[in-house]
């Protein structure tokens, strides 16, 4: 294999790839993992971070693996992903070479240095002839930060390109905009041992038991005998499973919260300590005063008494409250004040800082976390502000990069882009892991758009996802398995991944990919210190430095494994990580919040119209999410897995209440048709009385699913709102 490769190229490429260390594909077995010896590897899927045990054989690779007993995250468990983390890396449609597409329309197999050629020929071009905003990145929460960071810096300080955004638009942005809002910085305060400390669950838009299996399972090693309280317009598995189900109107959590908020303010069952922390008391109290329970009941669907008993039971004197919210928040026209009413009540009766309480979003992706510090989009890299000149200057000087290429411009946001690419004005696209033509709200606009582009690049492990067959070129890349780094879960925990596969074919690391990119580009030189993940860990550490999120105490990747990973902040000053002596860290117990003010800031607005509320024509409000624990977003990865494939319906079904059904003749696993003003798919019939009459529920996995969704966004954080749009039904046999 090597000297194939070797022959294919020449030059200073070759010897780039083959001599950097911390990369396995068409390398050596990294030295620290021994024969026929266990490493660990945190799981590549969801936020939660669970620890993988890899079993290896005397070469080095891993031959199977179980969940790691432990570690502090998932203490011996897995969901069905994580026990088949290895299959996808097997399946015979990985990509094993750079694609292009020729004359013929075809795609063909062309070498590195005419991949990197044509790459960097068709984007200066472009560049010359429309400018430094011609181009954006798509990028991912599933790739390690280091290489994020790598991406970001490359393509903003090296490249010299303004917008690029990351898929993590589709699920955290909602959470990012609410925490920087209200506390100054984006700070998930909890940590996962709140699940077993607290007297009352909320779990707000958040199928648990599927999205994040393991996390309702640390629920159910709580010893206090906790209220479980899921409010969610479906009966979900959840739902099923906790103490009580809310089951309000699609997009009524806004105006409930305000209501609850009301109640508790009007009755006196606040936290005075945590009261004299908060500004902007008197505004809201003053704007509470719209929404007594009686104000709400038509947008909740709940009834006074309901209302006013959640109020008492959220604000019970001595009890421990711990709101949690997932993406049926996130993902809504006004998820940002959702996730803030949230906030707001858990401010209000002192449930933040303190064991089992906080407004706690959990994330979606494993590395959106990551993400968040140092993609280098929304935020200036390391936990920055890009308006900031101070901040600017720190990063030139951390990363020895000229001062007059770390712009202060704002990137577009994901939609923006595609807006841009319409108007014109956007030209290229470079799509790195992730899947937009199969994930994006109202995705059959982008199969307009793509005409629209002169160069669609895609950079990902198969070459056969929607987005690489809309490709013009195609960059093989390893996968979770194949790479070092560093991911950080929900709970600010940073986790060490491991190489334990070699990469198929001539795929590389997404890391050693960007290395070849700045060299090609000719901007290497602002890249030497990026020789590996851990040198690139070791330069985004430094750079955090009295920052949040500051991690600069961490020696190493070492030393992350041998504590078990660690949660952010970790300065070097160690005595502020004296807290942490259960090694399980929460914020703000001291009652102090990153604003100018030092408190936590209060913050509402009153809640808007659904963007597209069902009529006559489209009378069903259509639902989406999570399908199965065995599914994962656009399937490109779980699809791979026998195992996974056999836990859930191959063929998009929809759910829907019976009396819904018999109304429109439709019966089990009858075929429908479900139409809304974008587009329409078929799917088979499940009758569901876990739904509400006049709303439907398909699973987000099916890629016909988002020829439906509206595209609607929370003004604040540019996230996609999924969560609700008008359908209509009828048999596919009439
Ligand atoms: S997918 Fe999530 S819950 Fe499942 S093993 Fe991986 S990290 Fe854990």
């Amino acid at each position: 294999m090597l000297s194939k490769f070797l022959k294919q190229h020449s030059g200073p490429l070759t010897a780039d790839l083959v001599q950097e260390p911390g990369h396995f594909g068409l390398g050596k077995i990294p030295s620290r993992l021994k024969p026929h010896a266990t490493t660990t590897s945190i799981c590549g899927y969801c936020a939660t971070g669970c620890q993988l045990k890899l079993h290896l054989d005397e070469h080095g690779q891993a031959i199977n693996l179980s969940p790691q007993s432990g570690y502090p995250v998932n203490l011996g468990m897995a969901c069905p992903k994580g026990w088949q983390a290895l299959d996808p890396l097997d399946a015979p449609d990985r990509a094993t070479t750079p694609l292009f597409r020729d004359a013929t329309g075809r795609h063909s197999p062309i070498t590195w240095t005419e991949a990197l050629d044509i790459f960097t020929s068709r984007l200066k071009s472009i560049r010359a002839e429309h400018g430094h905003e011609s181009v954006a990145f798509l990028s991912t929460g599933q790739i390690p930060f280091e290489e994020m960071a790598f991406l970001g810096c490359l393509f903003k300080f090296g490249m010299g390109f303004l917008h690029g955004d990351a898929n993590t638009r589709q699920c955290m942005a909602t959470a990012v905009t609410a925490y920087k809002q209200s506390f100054g910085f984006d700070a998930p305060p909890y940590t996962y041992a709140d699940f077993e400390e607290s007297d009352v669950i909320v779990l707000v838009g958040s199928n648990l038991c599927i999205a994040h299996p393991i996390l309702w399972q640390r629920i159910m090693r709580n010893p206090r005998d906790p209220k479980i309280i899921v409010i969610d317009p479906r009966a979900t598995e959840t739902a099923q499973a906790a103490s009580q189900h809310i089951a309000l109107r699609p997009k009524g959590d806004l105006p409930l919260f305000y209501a609850l908020a009301h109640c508790i303010l009007r009755d006196g069952r606040t936290d005075p300590a945590s009261l004299a922390r908060c500004d902007g008391l008197d505004e809201f109290t003053a704007f509470l005063g719209d929404y007594p329970p009686a104000a709400v009941t038509d947008a909740t669907g709940l009834d006074i008494d309901a209302i006013e008993t959640l109020a008492r039971t959220v604000s019970e004197p001595g009890k421990r409250v711990s709101w949690w919210w997932t993406m049926g928040v996130n993902q809504s026209y006004e998820g940002v004040r959702a996730a803030q009413a949230m906030i707001n009540l858990a401010l209000i009766t002192g449930n933040i800082g303190k064991p089992g309480t906080g407004a706690n979003s959990i994330t979606g992706q494993c590395n959106a976390m990551g993400s968040r510090l140092f993609s280098n989009t929304t935020s200036l890299v390391g936990g920055h502000d890009f308006a900031d000149p101070e901040h600017r200057a720190k990063v030139s000087d951390g990363l020895g990069i000229p001062l007059e290429n770390i712009t202060a411009e704002p990137s577009l946001a994901y939609d923006q882009i595609f807006d841009a690419v319409e108007a014109g004005r956007i030209k290229a696209l470079w799509i790195i892991a992730t899947n937009p033509f199969h994930s994006w709200i109202d995705r059959a606009r982008l199969d307009r758009l793509r005409d629209k582009l002169d160069l669609l690049v895609v950079q990902d492990m198969y070459h056969n996802t929607e987005s690489a067959l809309a490709a013009d070129l195609i960059l093989p890349a390893a996968g979770w398995g194949e790479k070092e780094g560093c991911f950080i879960n929900s709970e600010r925990r940073i986790g060490t991944l491991k190489a334990v596969r070699q990469a198929p074919g001539l795929a590389l690391s997404d890391f050693r990919i960007f290395r070849l990119i700045a060299n090609a580009w000719g901007c290497g030189e602002l890249f030497t210190q990026w020789t590996d993940p851990q040198a690139a860990f070791k330069l985004l550490r430094d750079l955090t430095a009295n920052r949040p999120c500051d991690i600069t105490g961490i020696d190493d990747y070492e030393m992350i494994d041998r504590l078990g990973g660690i949660q952010w902040p970790w300065p070097k000053d160690s005595s502020r990580n004296s807290s942490t002596t259960s090694g399980e860290r929460r914020l703000f117990a001291d009652g102090n919040y990153y604003t100018p003010s030092g408190k936590a800031k209060l913050l509402f607005s009153p809640p808007a119209p659904p963007p597209e509320a069902a009529d006559a024509d489209f009378p069903f409000t259509l639902l989406t999410g999570r399908g199965t624990s065995s599914q994962w977003h656009t399937q490109s990865r779980t699809a791979k897995s026998d195992i996974l494939r056999k836990l859930s319906p191959a063929a998009p079904y929809i759910e829907i209440h019976p009396d819904d059904a018999a109304r429109l003749g439709l019966k089990e696993h009858d075929l429908a048709r479900i139409r809304s003003r974008r587009g329409e798919m078929l799917a088979s019939v499940y009758l569901a009385p876990t739904m509400r009459p006049s709303q439907v529920f398909l699973p987000m996995h099916y890629p016909e699913v988002n020829r439906l969704t509206h595209p609607s966004f929370d003004p604040h954080s540019r996230q996609p709102n999924y969560k609700a749009c008008a359908v209509s039904i009828t048999s596919a046999h009439p």
